[in-house]
């Protein structure tokens, strides 16, 4: 067995072994072509199977209904910020953004470039720890779009609903859940993510849009980032991430053979209360967010001795527990237990947090 250490970096993040050991198997011979994916036209016959399969899969795996397509693209779910103000309205109309976290802050931010921007919340005032109830949001008659981030991948925070908008169009942001569990694709407009936390390796940007908003991006919307040509091309108006995309399918194929998405569900559930309750049950360590609505791929937690910290992080990295340590802007740690994250990884981050609490606690 080759060296492998439990990653619980947030993204570009831990992908399933299999799947790498099976992109490694292939790399220098696709299907007997005697040439490697990463040198294969896109326009091939090749790729092309590669990516009629992988769409196949996503909208196998996530129910995606007909009248929806799907753009494999670039750009980041940053580039998202803009693309989706870009295709869905003009510059004088407005968007209701829902603020609970850094994403969902820099998708207001960045859509203040593009078009009126309406915060329906802003939980910077409870530091990003909780979000408050659908009766206190301040959303504008006739929005063009209500655009939020599922779950705040810095500050730990999860919508564990979907917010009801009515008749304007949903946008979701769902960079770091996407295919951790079901979701009702019929309940959002556009449902967008980067691929290199829960599906693959960075550079793949997946959107996933409904028809009726196809087609009516403003003047001026640069030709890559037109949700119409993007998807009336196949995603291939110009070289897509072939690489990218190539992985992804086979992570989508690892997820239905493990069982889908309600297997991962199950999982993940699982996996996010054993770490939970152990930070709860430590005398060490704390997660502040309102425990309704803590993040399930996303677990910050902070060390109530700071001069612990760097220990903390130095006998993890030793025990082969690596990419904890929190976001710059927050500090502490941070544990990502995306789809690719076994329970026993899981596992061996509880006993070693409760053996670091035991052993400190004390001396403290
Ligand atoms: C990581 C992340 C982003 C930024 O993604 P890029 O692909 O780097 O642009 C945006 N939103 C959420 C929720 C994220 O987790």
């Amino acid at each position: 067995m080759p060296h492998r250490v439990l990653n619980f970096g947030a993204g570009p993040a831990m992908l399933p072994h299999p799947v790498l050991e099976q992109v490694a198997g292939e790399l220098t011979d696709l299907d007997g072509s005697g040439m490697s994916v990463l040198e294969i036209s896109h326009r091939g016959a090749a790729f092309e199977r590669i990516a009629e399969r992988t769409e196949a899969d996503l909208r196998d795996l996530l129910a995606i209904p007909h009248n929806y397509r799907v753009i494999f693209g670039q750009g980041g779910a940053t580039l998202q910020f803009a693309a989706v103000p870009l295709n869905l309205c003009s510059s004088n109309a407005t968007a209701d953004h829902l603020v609970t976290g850094e994403w969902s802050r820099r998708a207001a931010h960045e859509g203040e470039r593009f078009s009126r921007v309406n915060v329906a919340i802003d939980g910077a005032s409870s530091g990003y720890r909780t979000i408050p109830p659908q009766t206190e949001w301040t959303l504008t008659q006739g929005a063009a779009f209500v655009a939020y981030a599922v779950n705040e991948t810095i500050h730990g925070v999860e919508f564990p609903y979907v917010p009801e908008t009515g008749d304007v169009p949903l946008v979701a942001d769902m960079s770091s859940t996407i295919l951790s569990r079901p979701i009702d694709v019929s309940r959002f407009g556009v449902i967008y993510f980067g691929a290199q936390k829960n599906l693959g390796p960075a550079g793949l940007t997946v959107v996933i849009v409904r028809d009726d908003l196809i087609g009516k991006a403003r003047a001026g919307t640069p030709s890559v980032l037109d949700y119409e040509m993007a998807a009336t091309s196949g995603s291939m108006l110009n070289t897509p991430p072939t690489f990218a995309w190539y992985v992804s399918g086979l992570v989508l194929q690892w997820i239905r053979s493990e069982g889908g998405l309600a297997e991962m569900a199950a999982r993940n559930q699982r996996k996010q209360q054993l770490l939970y309750d152990a930070i709860d049950r430590s005398s060490l360590f704390d997660n502040e967010v309102d425990p309704a609505y803590r993040s399930w791929t996303n677990v910050p937690f902070q060390i109530r001795e700071p001069h612990l910290e760097p220990v903390f992080l130095t006998e993890a990295a030793t025990a082969g527990l690596t990419n904890l340590k929190g976001h710059r802007t927050l500090g502490g740690f941070r544990a990502s237990i995306y789809n690719a994250m076994p329970e026993s990884g899981v596992r061996t981050l509880v006993q070693f947090i409760e053996d670091f609490d035991q052993r400190w606690a004390g001396m403290a």
